[in-house]
């Protein structure tokens, strides 16, 4: 039989790519303290810091809503509605977000993507085949409005270990190496836009499900049901597989990864090669760019025009 580690009580939860077993009681400060580790570890952020969370509604995000609240940093959530309407998607979503909100009595900013451009995801998605990257490029669009609007110098989210060591494979796979050389729990602050962290990646998705479970966390049960056409699942799918045959493999890939970055940070720092990218005002929006005209614009003009064509 199995003992917790801490309180020596009997135990079903065992982690084998850490060797270490530990009760459900346990279990909770347990995660929170490896989320601790990671934040001091790459200096995400300090508790006198202004910190906005994207939640979805889903496991990770409002898990490590009420982590990092109960680690004694005050942070407030933003949710955009995408007008999900399959298995009524969005609206049990946000009614998570607003539940968490209520329970941690923690502010929660909504954007509604309907009201704020006319279009839902579902029309995205007939004028934009890839739905998940166009969905991307909307949610960080919001996110840098309300972040600029309300002052956030840190916008967190709740990406795990198996989110970015699937980003990790697809970009190593295509070798991407703009992607690669981006790929970090910490994107520092650039002209306009906030820091991005991502405080919970070296627990994996069970980890983190587990910690929802034990900590009588109330969210979303299924998935997006645009998350089926995602390559990021086939390769987790494919990474799941190779971790169960040698527990640790994921975390290790993306530690090694994590340790190459960061001497390569390191030396680019010291030669002064981080170069600046060019900013442009959006022609449309006015919002900061890389383009002349936003992402955001030009998949909105794409949706505008397809709806134009088959009569609204
Ligand atoms: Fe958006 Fe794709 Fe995630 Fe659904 S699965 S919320 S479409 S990124
Ligand atoms: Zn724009």
């Amino acid at each position: 039989m199995r003992i917790c580690f801490f309180c020596k009580s009997p135990t079903g939860i065992h982690l084998k790519e850490h060797r270490l077993s530990l009760c459900p009681t346990c279990y909770p400060s347990w995660v929170e303290d490896q989320v601790a580790k990671t934040i001091k570890r790459f200096k995400m952020f300090v508790p006198q810091e202004k910190i906005l969370l994207a939640v979805s509604g889903g496991k990770d995000s409002l898990s490590l809503w009420q982590i990092l609240t109960r680690l004694g940093y005050v942070v407030h959530a933003f949710y955009i509605s995408l007008g999900i309407k399959e298995e009524n998607y969005s609206d049990i979503s946000k009614e998570k977000c607003l539940i968490m909100a209520q329970k941690l009595s923690l502010p929660l900013h909504i954007v509604d993507l309907q009201k704020e451009s006319g279009y839902n995801l579902n029309q995205v998605s007939k004028a934009y085949y890839k739905t998940c990257s166009a969905c991307g490029v909307i949610k960080r669009y919001f996110m840098n409005q309300i972040t600029l609007k309300e002052n956030y110098s840190v916008v967190a989210t709740g990406h795990n270990l198996d989110d970015e060591v699937s980003t990790l494979f697809g970009n190593v796979l295509r070798w991407d190496e703009t992607y690669l050389n981006r790929q970090y729990p910490v994107i520092p602050p650039k002209a306009g836009l906030a820091k991005k962290v991502k405080p919970l990646i070296f627990l994996s998705e069970k980890q983190v499900a587990l910690y929802a479970l034990t900590s009588e966390i109330d969210y979303i049960r299924h998935e997006c049901p645009y998350s089926t056409h995602a390559s990021s699942l086939r390769y987790k799918e494919n990474l799941h597989q190779l971790e169960s045959y040698n527990a640790g493999t994921l975390r290790f890939f993306l530690t090694n990864f994590l340790n190459f970055r960061k001497k390569q940070i390191k030396e680019q720092e010291e030669k002064k090669e981080i170069k600046e990218v060019a900013l442009y005002l959006c022609s449309s929006c006015q919002q900061l760019s890389t383009s002349k005209m936003c992402k955001y614009c030009s998949i909105m003009q794409k949706v505008a025009q397809r709806a134009k064509k088959n009569g609204g």
